[in-house]
């Protein structure tokens, strides 16, 4: 889906134009790619600091292990767990906080934790080891189906190229201000930028980058 595109230049119609353009080129990207929501919760603790091809090889374990739901994660065999996903890096630490949120959502029904108001779902997993800004927004958005805008680091990367410098909280209030009130459109979006980030910004083709030759962040402020 494309998003009408502003007449005058503002920080929408820089948003929404960055949102055009990559659709344009990469369309539809139906993330997260996921059978459940918990797979959605268990990629996304998982995917910090590795590729997600190592996500998927730890997600096809698992799976082979009938370790894909909280109850089994959280009684598991830690062990047997850090072996699981030992193809992620950092395996130790993550099969520690893995089995915590799994803990967590074998005791807290995972429908009723993603219908509480959106402040204190997020706060709510954020209170939980190990999860982030980035994996907490991650989690609400593609597992809980509700509306809070991913930063990551190429987002943050993309926006300082185009002259736009923020925290966290500040480039997504950016987004989420000028963005239309649509679940798939935040999702597509998160979705589209780390896309064009790794054909572009990771392959530093800074050279032929159609965002900087596109749009210059000051020109909207
Ligand atoms: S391709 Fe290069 S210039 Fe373009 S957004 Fe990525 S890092 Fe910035």
């Amino acid at each position: 889906m494309k998003v009408e595109k502003p007449e005058k230049y503002n920080h929408r119609s820089l948003v929404v134009g960055i949102y055009n353009k990559l659709f344009d080129e990469f369309g539809k990207q139906n993330w997260w790619p996921a059978e459940t929501p918990f797979e959605v919760v268990v990629g996304a603790l998982l995917t910090q600091q590795t590729k997600w091809q190592n996500v998927e090889e730890a997600i096809k374990n698992l799976k082979q292990r009938g370790l894909m739901d909280a109850e089994s994660i959280a009684s598991s065999d830690i062990e047997l767990l850090e072996e699981t996903i030992y193809c992620t890096g950092f395996y130790r630490q993550k099969a520690k906080r893995l089995k915590q949120i799994s803990t967590f959502f074998s005791e807290n029904k995972m429908e009723e934790v993603f219908s509480l108001p959106l402040d204190e779902l997020r706060n709510t997993l954020l209170s939980l080891n190990g999860v982030g800004p980035e994996t907490a927004d991650s989690i609400i958005l593609y597992a809980a189906n509700r509306q809070k805008f991913v930063i990551d680091v190429y987002t943050k990367r993309i926006m300082k190229c185009l002259g736009i410098e923020g925290n966290y909280s500040q480039l997504q209030e950016l987004f989420e201000k000028n963005l239309p009130d649509d679940v798939d459109v935040y999702k597509e979006y998160h979705a589209l930028i780390v896309e064009y980030a790794k054909k572009y910004c990771v392959k530093k083709k800074c050279d032929i980058c159609p965002l900087t030759g596109e749009f210059n962040g000051p020109d909207y402020l």
